[in-house]
């Protein structure tokens, strides 16, 4: 299969992944923060994380980083595919039980309430989740040693030094309600009920 056919079904998931992003950024638009937890770090940490986005970018709409392209059996692309679409879905499916309370920084809303149902019942972050998912379909679907492994690399600082924090943050608002919580889900591997 030519190589564009993989370019086109990473950039087709790219424009679905982007639209899912902002709907809901439109319906969460005009929201009051009650408290804000984020800083120059978070910016810095979401600008690193856009490479992720921005080099596969480049390579599929130009052809500056053919350089780096390698062989890779069709078969690992498709699997690529099939990855993808399941990342779609965990970030659609976590948008849509977050609701009002997802921010793009770590804030805490007017009337923020602890989402425990739907992809949250037994994962803590199933949106970064889906961020791994996509980093792994992206690797596997672009075979180039620039743009395939770009999201698994430029996400890997934004969760490590996001996560601590955020379920910091977490814990400070909801106290005994999010204590519980972790006790009975994982990070972002499903916690198998006792
Ligand atoms: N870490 C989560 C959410 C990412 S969006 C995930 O990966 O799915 C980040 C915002 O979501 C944070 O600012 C926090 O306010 C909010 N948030 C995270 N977990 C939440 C939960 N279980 N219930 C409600 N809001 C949550």
């Amino acid at each position: 299969m030519p190589n564009c056919i993989f370019k086109a079904i990473y950039l087709a998931g790219l424009v679905a992944g982007s639209a899912i992003r902002a709907v809901y950024r439109w319906r969460s638009r005009g929201r009051a923060a009650a408290t804000t937890h984020a800083g120059p770090l978070d910016a810095a940490l979401l600008a690193v994380a856009s490479l992720g986005f921005v080099l596969p970018l480049v390579y599929v709409l130009t052809a500056r980083l053919d350089f780096a392209d390698y062989p890779l059996p069709a078969a690992i692309r498709l699997v690529g595919a099939a990855v993808f679409a399941g990342a779609l879905w965990l970030l659609w499916r976590s948008h849509a039980d977050l609701g009002p309370n997802w921010s793009a920084v770590l804030r805490i809303h007017a009337g923020h309430t602890l989402v425990t149902e739907g992809v949250y019942r037994r994962v803590r972050h199933p949106m970064y989740a889906a961020h791994w998912l996509w980093g792994a379909a992206q690797a596997l679907l672009l075979a180039n040693w620039a743009a395939g492994p770009a999201m698994l690399v430029s996400f890997l600082p934004l969760y490590l030094l996001r996560v601590p924090r955020e379920e910091r943050m977490m814990l400070e608002h909801f106290g005994d309600a999010y204590r519980a919580y972790i006790r009975r889900t994982g990070r972002i591997l499903p916690r198998r009920s006792p």
